[in-house]
């Protein structure tokens, strides 16, 4: 929607007469026509509404026009096509309202962040690499990592591509006298063997004092043996 007529390439039939905002008071729409986003974007049945202070874009009719989806970040907004995956245009938010203010065509990878140039070539390189983690491109270009811990960085692409289960939900129960829950894990094997040649551990853990009882096994097969001496 917009209050600007000069804004349409060409002018087309409105498909309503007045609009309602959400406690309910309607403004008369004078016209509609084709909007042009950028060289390559427009919109077409965008509504002419001459009492607005705002030009207001229609989440569902932009996802509809332009085939994108709509991402909405604390502080920015992106439109990203959604087979290329290309961006189609970037917003920043201002006070409550996402401004997008440029609908410039751009790779994924080149979205600015604002951060200073050192912290722009980590990302820049941790997306060129692939997403390996952080420690590991500290390993690899110490150099590049100066002043910054590995860290001060997160990836929300890795977060989400890398979990492969979704995360335990919190519990409250808790026991009140010891012993009568007992949480344990097997850990193992681990790719370096202890000079003692142990390579796995089991852990029992008392819910209610968290006391936790660690046993270094050689094999796996030894857990039955160190349940049932934890239990004597
Ligand atoms: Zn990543």
């Amino acid at each position: 929607m917009t209050f600007d007529p000069d804004d349409f390439l060409n002018t087309t039939q409105p498909r309503r007469t007045c609009i309602a905002n959400a406690n309910g008071v309607t403004y008369p729409v004078t016209g509609a026509g084709t909007v042009e986003l950028s060289s390559s974007l427009s919109l077409s049945n965008t509504l002419l509404v001459p009492s607005l202070s705002n030009k207001l874009l229609s989440v569902s009719q932009l996802t509809e026009q332009l085939n994108c989806c709509v991402l909405i970040y604390p502080s920015f907004c992106l439109l990203q096509d959604i087979h290329t995956k290309e961006i189609l245009g970037r917003g920043t938010k201002r006070g409550e309202l996402y401004y997008v203010d440029d609908f410039s065509l751009g790779v994924a990878n080149n979205v600015t962040h604002p951060f200073n140039s050192k912290q722009q070539q980590i990302w820049l390189w941790h997306r060129q690499l692939g997403h390996p983690s952080f420690s590991y491109m500290k390993h690899l270009i110490p150099d590049l990592f100066s002043g910054f811990k590995d860290s001060d960085f997160t990836c929300d692409t890795c977060i989400l591509a890398k979990s492969h289960r979704v995360p335990y939900s919190l519990s409250t129960n808790k026991c009140t006298t010891p012993f009568t829950l007992i949480h344990s894990d097997v850990w193992g094997p681990s790719p370096i063997t202890a000079p003692s040649g142990v390579r796995w551990f089991v852990t029992f853990i008392d819910d209610c004092t968290r006391m936790t009882w660690l046993y270094l096994l050689k094999n796996k097969n030894e857990v039955f043996s160190r349940f049932q001496s934890f239990h004597k």
